[in-house]
């Protein structure tokens, strides 16, 4: 399967990696939305949540709550999004979430 993130996730391409467990891998996003803005994967393929384990999601979420005890974000605050399908804007059909912080968020939600 031609997935850029599964490239990633098995080291066939280097991305700025900044978190890595035997499951879950977490980089920078190439394009920021934000001063921090990082996508947090499982290793293992899946197009949507909605197709991930509960292991495999739990995964994810433990990973972003281990790289977030070393981070301000942890004191400062963060947001965690997860674009899915046509309408919701997603763009790489390798699940990830959206880590974003380092400054005021707005816009979303209020
Ligand atoms: P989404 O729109 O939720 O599917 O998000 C896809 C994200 O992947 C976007 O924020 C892109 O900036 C990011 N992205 C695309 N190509 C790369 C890449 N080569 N390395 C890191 N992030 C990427
Ligand atoms: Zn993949």
């Amino acid at each position: 399967m031609d997935c850029l993130f599964c490239k990633f996730a098995n080291g066939e391409l280097e991305t700025s990696k900044v978190f890595e467990s035997s499951s879950v891998l977490g980089f920078k996003d190439i394009n920021p939305s934000a001063k921090e803005h990082y996508l947090f994967i499982h290793k293992n393929h899946s197009e949507n949540i909605l197709s991930m384990s509960d292991g495999e999601v739990s995964e994810v979420f433990l990973g972003i709550k281990e790289f977030l005890e070393k981070s301000p974000m942890k004191d400062n605050g963060f947001r965690i999004v997860n674009n899915t399908g046509k309408e919701g804007g997603q763009t790489i059909f390798h699940t990830h979430f959206h880590l974003l912080g380092g400054e005021q968020l707005k816009g979303f939600g209020h």
